[in-house]
């Protein structure tokens, strides 16, 4: 980190700017708006003008004094102009000022963020001066991500802020209230700019969280993860990550998504290998419960969707159960992730009109699945957890009906950097996968639909 990120009270203060530049008034107009007091140095009367009236403003046409220099705390060189640059350069390293000149990054001892103004809720983004198109472009997705209103509900808030501690002892208890509202209705509330009925919920809302003591229990965010990349996540998935004191994660769930994780919550590694379920599901389920009930916000991370072959039924049961609180969020699952990132659209009007999601994870390599429904035409099959059982489930396909030639993609660690896909047939893509050495995890995609993937693999791989 080049540069260390400071929020600096400049109330008041003096600070001077160097230049008769568009960029000059730009670094004057910010400043103002931090109430400093500008002292402008170079400025032609034509570009003083508008600021004529600020009583903030102060214009300075002859050269610096060290004295004055002294009453400074901060120095902009904006001249665009390297000699002119380069005397209030040593100007202010004399007085050891510190100092920024304007698009010279290597020269400064401070640098300009772009600004999300949402007083008195402030995000800064900055490139370290190297690459402020990139800066820009990441400040307006902060800036859509923030409701206008921010500002207003830090205000509002700040004002409940003794009632709630006195109210709610507690620090769990109290972060439990603030994070439930601040993402609610309270928060919904004020960005809709109903503050009458923002206070009066709060209120009653406050009543009801000391009244049913729902402050004192933790929560469970079951989250799913995606199939792997971290930009597949949702927002709520997002938000509820950054937010956990304990994690219980799969093997599943992708480094990228686990550095998401903050860095001084508790990470448990609970497996999931094939045949090596490193914590058994039931004693997953006793996590949960007691990590909640320890009032901690416990995030059950799963990779895919926590509803499709993630036994996340089973551990809310036991949350249910228990009475411990509990959300839950969809993930993007295998198929979902993996299709569209070979090139694969698992319906197509003119090849398939179903989908199934099937799990090929057969029992001592018995068949038991309805496998005469599966061979229908214009339907396309999803086998999870199907690699090690790829040569059954292609040959019980044929036995029942499919065609030998019926296309089919392997997809292994879809829509991560290492995303491999080996398309055949039924008939020959088990042969291949061994040749190739396909490793978990891996979908098996069956259909017409596969073939589609000449033409619409953007990946390119
Ligand atoms: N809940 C998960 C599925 C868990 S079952 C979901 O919704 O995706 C585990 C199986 O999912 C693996 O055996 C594999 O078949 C599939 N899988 C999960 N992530 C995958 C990935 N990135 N690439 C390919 N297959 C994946």
């Amino acid at each position: 980190m080049e540069f260390l990120p400071l929020f600096f009270r400049v109330k008041g203060k003096l600070v001077l700017v160097s230049g008769d530049t568009e960029l000059a008034q730009r670094k004057v107009e910010l400043l103002l708006r931090a109430e400093c007091r500008v002292v402008w140095h170079g400025v032609s009367t034509e570009r003083f003008e508008p600021f004529e009236m600020n009583s903030q403003m102060l214009v300075k046409t002859t050269s610096l004094t060290a004295n004055e220099g002294q009453t400074f705390i901060l120095a902009v060189a904006a001249n665009e102009d390297s000699e002119l640059d380069h005397q209030v350069l040593d100007f202010a390293h004399r007085l050891n000022l510190p100092l920024n000149v304007a698009n010279q990054p290597e020269q400064s001892d401070f640098v300009f963020p772009s600004i999300i103004d949402r007083s008195p809720v402030i995000a800064a983004v900055s490139s370290s001066g190297q690459f402020p198109i990139l800066t820009r472009l990441l400040r307006s997705r902060v800036e859509a991500s923030i409701p206008h209103g921010y500002g207003r509900l830090a205000e509002l808030s700040k004002s409940f802020k003794t009632l709630v501690r006195e109210a709610l002892p507690g620090r769990n208890a109290r972060r439990r209230f603030w994070e439930r509202e601040l993402e609610g209705r309270f928060a919904e509330l004020v960005f809709s700019g109903d503050e009458a009925r923002a206070n009066k919920h709060l209120n009653s809302a406050l009543k009801s969280f000391v009244e049913n003591d729902t402050g004192s229990e933790g929560e469970v965010y079951l989250v799913g993860a995606g199939p792997g990349d971290p930009d597949l996540l949702s927002f709520k998935a997002l938000r509820l990550i950054r937010q956990a004191d304990v994690v219980l994660y799969d093997r599943l769930v992708s480094k990228e998504i686990m550095n998401l994780v903050p860095h001084d919550a508790e990470c448990i590694n609970v497996g999931k290998e094939r045949s090596n379920h490193t914590v058994p599901q039931d004693s997953i389920n006793d996590l949960l419960v007691k990590h909640a009930k320890q009032g901690k916000r416990v995030l059950r991370l799963k990779g895919g969707d926590p509803f499709i072959f993630g036994r996340g039924g089973e551990e809310i049961d036991r949350l249910a159960e228990h009475k411990v609180a509990f959300q839950v969020v969809p993930g993007i699952t295998a198929a979902a992730g993996c299709a569209a990132y070979a090139g694969i659209p698992l319906t197509h009007r003119d090849y398939s009109q179903s989908v199934r999601f099937i799990t090929g994870h057969l029992k001592n390599d018995t068949c038991d699945l309805a496998w005469h429904e599966f061979v229908h035409p214009h339907q396309t099959l999803v086998f999870y957890m199907g690699l090690n059982s790829l040569g059954v489930i292609c040959s019980s396909l044929i036995k029942h009906g499919m065609s030998t030639e019926m296309p089919v993609a392997l997809v292994s660690k879809g829509t991560t950097r290492e995303q491999r896909v080996v398309t055949g047939t039924v008939e020959t893509i088990a042969q291949k996968a061994k040749a190739a050495g396909v490793r978990a995890p891996t979908i098996i995609i069956v259909g017409e639909v596969v073939s589609l993937r000449e033409r619409l693999n953007w990946q390119g791989d």
